[in-house]
């Protein structure tokens, strides 16, 4: 995950939510990629590190636990470095310009200059980044399908050239589409500012939840409403375990007997009660001085004496290595 700020509810419910249960079944290597941060944000890095502690309090926050998985940090492994340049000799250039993302990330970020080698070479990173770890599986969204596919290819082309060296991984497909965000878009997203992050406080969430968008037609309580695709809705399925109580509110929303204040009200408890084993873990894990650092240092450490043992094959295997 990249540290571009605190995480938000689309976060939870499109990754670092499937990311909890995988700790118990597999050996699970999480980490804050803040190089890949700087293929968007290079122009203002003033933040990056700071916004790694706040991502990583935030995991732990959602229930993944330093020790049962690996936490790292990109930039403190310096060997993915390595092997994305070793990597970057034998795949051409129109493949990373092939990649959907590419183009499209291009066109919406309209307001960053994209046409760097670093951002044209972001998935060619992230191959790096799950190779060096052997990885079988990467938990990823639809959205992510390209490059996991991009990633495949790389590692069977550089395995044509110098043996069987590297994994072919394989996406665990996570089953949530996209949470949509507080206006109705389609997508809970920081870029947008419609979120609901998870070290909101009650207050945040009950008044962000107040301004949140339904059904436009709806003008009044008595006119019946959509409940399909209506953020209000797709949050208390969501996120409010009480089914009794959503499927009421949608049968009186339909039938226009239930006022938008009270379909908010009861979503914004329900958040509320979501969030707040969340806010609590957090809190008590920013409440130990040095202990993220200790965490992320730790991790890194381990990860880098897996990485060594990889870059070991992969020069050894490219015949670049000296005695
Ligand atoms: P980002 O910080 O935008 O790079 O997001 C990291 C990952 O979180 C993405 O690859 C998605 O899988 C997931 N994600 C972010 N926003 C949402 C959302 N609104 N709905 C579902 N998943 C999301």
């Amino acid at each position: 995950m990249r540290p571009t700020g605190r995480l938000h509810l689309g976060h939870l419910v499109g990754a670092l939510g499937n990311w909890v249960p995988l700790q118990d079944t597999y050996d699970c290597f999480y980490f804050v990629a803040d190089w890949h941060a700087l293929t968007s944000e290079y122009a203002d890095t003033s933040r990056i590190a700071r916004n790694v502690y706040d991502v990583v309090a935030d995991w732990i926050g959602a229930g993944l636990d330093p020790e049962k998985g690996t936490f790292f940090v990109q930039s403190l492994v310096p060997e993915h470095a390595e092997l994305y340049l070793l990597l970057s000799m034998v795949i051409a250039v129109p493949w990373l310009e092939r990649v959907p993302t590419y183009k499209e990330q291009r066109e919406t970020l309209k307001d960053k200059d994209l046409s760097t080698i670093g951002f044209l070479g972001y998935p060619l990173l992230q191959t790096a980044d799950v190779a060096m770890y052997d990885a079988q599986f990467v938990p990823v969204g639809e959205d992510q399908v390209a490059h996991l596919e991009l990633a495949r290819e790389v590692v069977r082309r550089f395995n044509k050239f110098f043996g069987d060296v590297l994994v072919e991984p394989q996406p665990l497909l996570t089953t949530f589409g996209r949470l949509p965000g507080l206006d109705g878009d389609k997508k809970m997203s920081k870029s947008l500012g419609n979120t609901i992050h998870l070290s909101d406080t009650e207050d945040e969430v009950r008044k962000k939840v107040r301004q949140m968008y339904t059904d436009p037609k709806r003008i009044r309580a008595d006119i019946p409403g959509t409940v399909e695709g209506n953020p209000v809705f797709v949050y208390h399925d969501a996120f409010n375990s009480n089914t009794v109580e959503v499927e009421d509110l949608k049968a009186r929303y339909r039938a226009g007997k239930v006022g938008d204040v009270e379909v908010k009200t009861k979503l914004a408890i329900a958040l509320n009660a979501y969030l707040e084993p969340i806010r609590q873990r957090r809190s008590a894990v920013l409440a130990r001085p040095g202990h993220l650092r200790e965490i992320l240092f730790e991790g890194s450490k381990r990860a880098r004496a897996v990485a060594a043992g990889t870059m070991d094959r992969v020069r050894e295997a490219m015949k670049i290595t000296y005695k």
